[in-house]
């Protein structure tokens, strides 16, 4: 770790409970910080727009003060930084997670963290501060259990990965069986009771 590493983990997780934070570079050097929140139990079936839209704003919300917060710190010491909306389509978050070595792809095409499983909603910011970025082999903990594969209604899931020819019929009306199904993170029901998104 270095000096600015521990100052955002400071700032995003212990000051604004961003639930994981990691850091990374680009093959063309570019440096950057990823963080993830978790979503909440019961967001992915709920109906009610008002109550998901009620709840992606908080998290919205959540990752956007700890950026500012960690954006006026580097600033201070003239370095730059750029934010990419969690909802970005131009960026590749699950790309830099994966990168940033919080997890390999499953066999879903979600990143899967070791405690958190596919539950994270990820954002992160570029910076030109001297941060250090993780080097290391990025760790897998797909299970290889084929349950995604069973549970998929478009057939779209295969050893290959996920076909979206398939997958969009299914995605386009909130399928996302493959998800719900995946058992990594052995912390996911314990931090889904505490963090349901009924008592934020
Ligand atoms: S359901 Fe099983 S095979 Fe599919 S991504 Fe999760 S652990 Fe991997
Ligand atoms: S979202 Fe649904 S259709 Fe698409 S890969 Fe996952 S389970 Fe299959």
């Amino acid at each position: 770790m270095n000096m600015y590493n521990d100052y955002i983990i400071k700032i995003l997780v212990e000051e604004h409970s961003i639930d994981v934070v990691s850091f990374g570079e680009k093959s063309d050097g570019t440096k950057y910080v990823i963080a993830g929140v978790i979503l909440p139990k019961g967001l992915r079936d709920t109906q009610n727009l008002v109550d998901v839209s009620g709840s992606y704003f908080q998290l919205f919300n959540k990752l956007r003060k700890g950026f500012a917060q960690s954006f006026s710190l580097l600033e201070r010491y003239n370095y730059r930084c750029q934010g990419v909306s969690p909802i970005s389509v131009k960026e590749d978050l699950r790309g830099l997670a994966r990168i940033a070595g919080i997890g390999e792809r499953g066999l879903n095409r979600s990143i899967l963290h070791k405690d958190y499983g596919c539950n994270l909603l990820f954002s992160a910011f570029y910076t030109n501060a001297p941060i250090k970025p993780f080097r290391g082999k990025v760790p897998d903990y797909c299970f290889k259990c084929g349950a995604c594969i069973e549970v998929c209604p478009g057939k779209a899931i295969s050893q290959r990965g996920v076909s979206i020819p398939r997958c969009t019929p299914y995605s386009l009306r909130a399928c996302q069986k493959c998800l719900d199904i995946c058992p990594v993170g052995n912390k996911k029901e314990d931090i889904y009771e505490r963090k349901n998104f009924d008592n934020r």
